[in-house]
Order: structure tokens, then sequence, then C-alpha cells
């Protein structure tokens, strides 16, 4: 695997292996990485791509500072999993290289509706950040495919809606990777590093609660008295919840009633301590 830190050199050798004939994969992370996100190497070395990834830690994507300063820094671990992975390319800037005349600077996308609600109520100005930062790698790395986890569900969305946005829609293929989960079901993060031992002990139950909700789907069962169940379970774990919601799978606009018909997700986020965890579910 080569490592470039600069963006030159980077686009430098990926034209050279373009120029070769290879299609290019990109995995976009920040770091601390695990088995979830080495899903998404090996997803790309499966569709036989030159798979590029990068570690950056996107500032401008976090609301809350201290979540930032405390994010997880793993880095010689991070390039040893990718190494074993087969990964070809790491992208590994600064701060200075991305945002070399500051963060204000770079591009603004808006996402509407999409950047309003659920994580983007929670966490005003996340997806603004994240626009920013995935509009100046998708320019930088020019990937024919972009594997991205539906762990972050709203995520996909809106970074499928910058595609558009910047025209690049049908030169990319999206491809969303299922969530990688620990065998009491909780989602693998980063920010499981986190979590103290008891902590970790309880945080199999944000799982529980969507597949739960999933059980219930079919039933046409009242989704108040679930979501009030799922609350109940949830606090009783020593959870703080900023939402149970399900949602129309397309739009993210919550549903009040389960409706077979509609594709839809549950999704949920939840505190325990300062670490802030979020998961989410497709229904049908
Ligand atoms: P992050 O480093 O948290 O920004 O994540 C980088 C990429 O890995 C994003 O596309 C995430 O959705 C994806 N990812 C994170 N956790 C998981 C997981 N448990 N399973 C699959 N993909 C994941």
């Amino acid at each position: 695997m080569i490592i470039f830190k600069t963006i030159p050199e980077l686009r430098h050798y990926l034209s050279s292996r373009k120029e070769a004939g290879l299609s290019v994969g990109f995995v976009p992370t920040m770091g601390a990485l695990h088995k979830g996100h080495i899903s998404l190497i090996h997803k790309s070395k499966e569709d036989g791509c030159f798979t590029v990834c990068s570690i950056f830690v996107n500032p401008a994507q976090f609301n809350d500072p201290s979540d930032f300063e405390k994010y997880p820094s793993t880095l010689p671990e991070d390039i040893s999993l990718l190494e074993s992975a087969g990964c070809d390319v790491l992208f590994l800037p600064s701060k200075e290289e991305m945002y070399p005349q500051g963060m204000e600077a770079a591009p603004s996308y808006h996402f509407g509706r999409l950047e309003e609600v659920l994580e983007g109520a929670m966490r005003p100005g996340h997806f603004a950040g994240v626009g920013k930062v995935m509009s100046l790698l998708l320019r930088i790395v020019e990937p024919d495919a972009l594997y991205m986890g539906s762990k972050d569900y709203q995520q996909c969305l809106v970074v499928q809606d910058l595609c558009r946005q910047m025209g690049l829609k049908d030169r990319i293929r999206f491809i969303a990777c299922p969530t990688s989960r620990e065998p009491d079901g909780l989602a693998m993060s980063s920010r499981n590093l986190r979590l103290s031992e008891s902590q970790r002990a309880r945080a199999g139950i944000i799982y529980q609660c969507l597949v739960s909700l999933q059980s219930k789907f079919d039933s046409g069962a009242d989704f108040g008295i679930v979501q009030k169940e799922c609350l109940e379970l949830l606090q009783a774990k020593g959870f703080e919840t900023e939402y149970v919601s399900i949602a129309d799978a397309a739009t993210l606009e919550p549903m009040t009633q389960f409706d077979p018909n509609r594709k839809t997700v549950a999704l949920i986020a939840a505190k325990i301590g300062a670490i802030r965890l979020i998961d989410n579910l497709n229904l049908n």
C-alpha cells in the first residue's frame, strides 16, 4: 500500500493507474478502523477496484468540539489493517492540505429536508461539513465507485444527493454496504472504543430495539406504543435517547404508522454517558 499525504502526488499516481485501465474504488473514513470499515475495502477489492482509502478526521462535520477532540486515533493499527485487506492506496491529508484557505472557503452544499431531520436536527451543521469534505475528496480521487456504510444511513442519502448536485451521479457507482455488527448486534463504530465495560455490556440494546421494531412492522402494531417500549428499554439501560424514528427510506420523513407498502427504515440515536451511538435497520 502506498501512502500519500498531498493532493498533487495522489492525483498524479491515480491518473497513471486510471490510464492503465484500472477502475478506482474509494472508501472515505475518519480512521480508528474496525471490521466495518474493512468490509468496505473488501467489497471494493471484490468488485475488482483499485482501492483508495482516506483517513481524515474532518473538523467541519463535528458540531460538538469535545467529540472532535476525543475522536480516537489508531493510525499504526489502521495501516496494518488496510495492508492486510489489500488496500492499494491510503490518502492521509492534513487539515491544511484539505482546507488551505480555511473550512469556510471550501464549497458549500445544502440538502434541504435531508439535512434538517434526525441527525441533521441533532447535529446542526454536520451534513454541511460532510458535504464540504466529500465534495473535495470526490474531486481529488475521482473514483469510479464509492463505498459507504449503511450504518450511517442518512449520510448515504446525503452523499448520493451530493453526487447528483455535483453532476457525478452517472459517473460514480454508489455502493451502500451492510452494517457490520458485534455478536450482540451492536453496530461496529470507532466510538465504541470509548465505551466503558459496563456501557459496552448494555449497548446491544439499541439493536434489540431495532429488531423489535422490525418484528412488529408487518403486524400493524401502533408505532407510538412500540416506540414508547423502546424508549423505556433504552432508559432502563442508562441511555438518553435522542430519537427512535420510523421513516420513509428515501426521504427520512417520519412516519407515525407502520405501512408495509412503503419502503421504511427504523433509526435510533442514543447517548450513554458522553458517547453518542446511532444505528438503523430496514424494515421491509
Ligand atoms: P467513519 O470513519 O465513521 O466516517 O466511517 C467511514 C465509513 O465506514 C462510512 O461510510 C461508514 O458508514 C462506514 N462504517 C462505519 N461503521 C460501519 C459498520 N459497522 N459497518 C459498515 N460500515 C461502517
